[in-house]
């Protein structure tokens, strides 16, 4: 123990922490922090319903959304109830604090009534590519400038940037990364912070009915694919159940499909809000290539994780750029918003059936496959001619795995104003619908 950590733990300190797309116990490295440096006091664990504005709104945006679609709404709820009765049988609770119904005027919130009543000295949270929210924690730190802050990694496989720059493309950085790091290597597991046996208290002074979690119920609108079930139990048991089957060991070419559970891994919901720990998926993944098979597919898996790994710090780098209509480029886009093609697209009315039956499988559930969102993403810069940011953002109110570096990469890439080398990307809607739905069962399905 360093000398820091050893009189941080002296005093009776009250910790707060702030979850946000850490939503698990289980290698949750923020979670340790705090309930070591609250060992001899107490600890608030809190959730922040709308901490910070989804997308900074500086580009003057038409469309921005209210709030969560249903689905996406729908997920969180189960993932925060989920954690909640870890926590409990921690014996902690956690703490909802509803900044909605605050009003806009009001500089008080019951996140700053709960800092100052409960004189919070320490806030534990978790390293963020979001850069809403990592303004709204850097508001908080010049509001409250006598609180220690402390940042863990729990959202990544590295813990900082694996390589000394960003390269510019996903291919140079996958090359760097897999002659640079050992991850490749099957047989060294990457380390796991161990869940706390037992949590310190919530302080004495709280009340028990205070800042309740309480999830509402959903009707039947929301549909989402009743595997989707959120929280990390929920996730854990779909770890356990993909990597029991012969699933992995098809991945490559099975990927692409519009609609089969089983064709893709579906870690996406759960690895967006943390439920899911993504160095204990890859642990698994080297399990499975040890147990059972190390091949192409097994390759590729790993191969999309660390697209995901390179749009984390893509967003880390880029920051607000990453909403800019331009992008990282120079020059923005000739193309424009459209209220009327915009809604035709939303809706799934377009004169384009797989673009129809991928909107309308979004619309109610919530995800939409890889492939799906490329040709919907594609349809929109082309074919429609839209700004795509209004695009983007259509997908950050609705997908479950709402992602801001994953989702706004993506889209961003697909535009030509992002990391894509060859520029802009369009996908030719009859060949794709002729290999990805040759027998219409996918439209059929949803267009019906
Ligand atoms: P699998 O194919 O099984 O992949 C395994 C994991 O690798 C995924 O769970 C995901 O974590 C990661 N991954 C796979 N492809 C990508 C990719 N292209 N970029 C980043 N990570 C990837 N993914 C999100 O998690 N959140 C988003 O908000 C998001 N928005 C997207 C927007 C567009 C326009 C596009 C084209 C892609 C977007 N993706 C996003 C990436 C990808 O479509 C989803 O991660 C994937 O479809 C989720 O299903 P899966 O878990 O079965 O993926």
């Amino acid at each position: 123990m360093t000398n820091e950590q050893a009189s941080d733990e002296s005093d009776n300190k009250v910790v707060l922490m702030l979850f946000h797309n850490d939503l698990r116990v289980h290698d949750n490295q923020t979670l340790c922090t705090a309930a070591r440096l609250a060992d001899n006091g107490c600890l608030l664990l809190a959730y922040i319903s709308k901490l910070a504005d989804s997308v900074t709104p500086n580009w003057g945006q038409a469309y921005h959304f209210a709030q969560r679609g249903l689905a996406r709404q729908q997920f969180l709820t189960e993932s925060l109830a989920d954690l909640d009765a870890s926590l409990q049988d921690l014996g902690n609770r956690l703490l909802y604090l509803n900044e909605e119904s605050v009003h806009q005027d009001s500089s008080t919130t019951p996140l700053s009534e709960l800092i100052e009543t409960q004189q919070v000295s320490d806030i534990c949270v978790s390293d963020s590519a979001d850069y809403a929210q990592n303004l709204a924690y850097k508001a908080l730190q010049d509001r409250y400038p006598h609180i220690k802050w402390h940042y863990e990694s729990t959202a990544t496989l590295f813990k900082s940037m694996p390589t000394k720059e960003l390269p510019k493309s996903f291919t140079q950085f996958r090359k760097k990364v897999e002659y640079e790091h050992d991850l490749l290597s099957a047989h060294k597991d990457l380390v796991i912070s161990q869940t706390p046996a037992r949590l310190p208290p919530v302080p004495k002074t709280l009340s028990s009915s205070d800042y309740v979690f309480e999830p509402k119920t959903f009707d039947d609108s929301v549909q989402l694919e009743p595997n989707f079930k959120g929280g990390e139990e929920q996730a854990l048991a779909h770890l356990n159940v993909y990597f029991e089957s012969d699933a992995p060991s098809d991945y490559k070419v099975t990927r692409n499909a519009l609609d089969t559970w089983g064709h893709s891994t579906k870690f996406s919901p759960w690895l967006a809000n943390g439920s899911l720990s993504v160095k204990v998926l890859l642990n698994r993944l080297r399990q499975y290539e040890q147990e059972v098979v190390a091949n192409d597919s097994t390759y590729w898996i790993w191969f999309e994780l660390l697209w995901r790994e390179y749009f984390y710090w893509y967003g880390v780098i880029h920051d607000k750029d990453l909403f800019l209509f331009k992008g990282i480029t120079q020059q923005s886009p000739s193309n424009r918003h459209n209220k009327q093609r915009f809604e035709q697209w939303q809706n799934g009315e377009t004169k384009y059936p797989i673009i129809n039956a991928c909107m309308k499988q979004l619309n109610s559930t919530g995800y939409m496959s890889n492939r799906g969102r490329q040709l919907v993403a594609s349809a929109f810069i082309h074919e429609l001619g839209l700004d795509w940011r209004y695009g983007a953002t259509y997908f950050e109110q609705q997908l479950i795995d709402y992602d801001v570096s994953s989702n706004w990469g993506n889209w961003q890439y697909l535009a030509g104003v992002g990391a894509d080398p060859r520029g802009c990307r369009q996908f030719n809607l009859k060949k794709q619908t002729q290999q990805h739905d040759p027998d219409g069962i996918f439209m059929d399905k949803w267009l019906s």
